[in-house]
């Protein structure tokens, strides 16, 4: 099980963007500048696990991300070299850096919505429960 495709981006689904974030309360909130690409969904056992149920997270270079509070962020080694960012209080999973390149992942559902993002893809599938139907992605 590769932790790989949530680096998957594709030119086409870059867009430019002025989003805010935060955890559940609000010790940790964030601001991105610049490009972010659309959301894909992840279903291995990890993003369940930490997650509850699956992870759907955005994507941007780490130099736009920018911390306007982080007293609270904490970081999980969920694997080696690979690290997720949540709130120490509320418990929210905010982030996700495999240490790969330049960026860092985002999970989208601790953006302030509106974000103006789509789904544009389903990864690892096979790694979900059997609990639910996975949603569609028409991409
Ligand atoms: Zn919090
Ligand atoms: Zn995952």
């Amino acid at each position: 099980m590769g932790m790989s495709g949530h680096r998957t981006i594709s030119k086409k689904n870059k867009k430019l963007s002025n989003l805010k974030g935060s955890c559940l309360c609000g010790q940790v909130c964030y601001r991105i500048k610049g490009v972010v690409r659309d959301v894909v969904n992840c279903f291995c056992e990890q993003c369940r696990k930490t997650s509850g149920h699956y992870v759907a997270a955005t994507r941007v270079n780490k130099n736009n991300l920018v911390l306007s509070k982080q007293a609270t962020l904490n970081w999980y080694e969920s694997s080696e070299g690979v690290f997720r960012g949540f709130c120490s209080q509320c418990g929210a999973n905010l982030f996700w850096d495999d240490g790969y390149d330049e960026q860092i992942s985002i999970m989208a559902g601790t953006l302030d919505s509106p974000t103006g993002l789509t789904t544009i893809a389903n990864i690892f599938t096979q790694d979900a429960s059997d609990y639910f139907e996975i949603p569609r992605v028409d991409s």
